[in-house]
């Protein structure tokens, strides 16, 4: 049944706090390809790129973010410092002139790695709405 399968696939991925693929790249244990990189924020490309340009830009220290509904007032300043880095991310790729950045958010946004992320998208004409 396809909403049973649906409701399974959302409780497997739902926020445990649990380590991530994300500390691994981070630590650099698992390798990737490096798009833009500082203290505080890692921008690298996405194993299944869901357009020519698909960049995953992440904080390096996770500090509860699991989510972005997990965001409190201090977070203010890293939250920043992301969406800075997808600009810089959207340059360095030659897409400045048109690019998305979305967050996906919990189960029914098919959020699947729960350490906040920004996927930076472009290279080709995106439509909307998204799916
Ligand atoms: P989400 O679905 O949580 O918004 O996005 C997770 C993203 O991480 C997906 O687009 C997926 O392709 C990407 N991803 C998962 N595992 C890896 C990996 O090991 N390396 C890289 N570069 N991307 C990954």
């Amino acid at each position: 049944h396809d909403e049973e399968a649906v409701a399974k696939a959302a409780a497997i991925n739902a926020d445990s706090g649990a380590p991530t693929i994300i500390d691994k790249i981070v630590s650099k244990e698992i390798p990737s390809t490096i798009v833009y990189e500082d203290d505080k924020v890692l921008a690298f490309k996405d194993i299944n790129p869901q357009a020519p340009v698909h960049v995953l830009v992440i904080p390096k220290c996770r500090d509860g973010l699991t989510q972005l509904g997990k965001a409190e007032q201090r977070h203010g300043e890293i939250l920043g410092q992301l969406l800075y880095a997808a600009r810089m991310v959207a340059e360095k790729e030659g897409i400045l002139d048109g690019f998305r950045v979305v967050i996906n958010n919990g189960p029914s946004a098919c959020q699947s790695v729960y350490h906040l992320h920004l996927h930076v998208l472009g290279g080709r004409q995106m439509k909307w709405p998204p799916g």
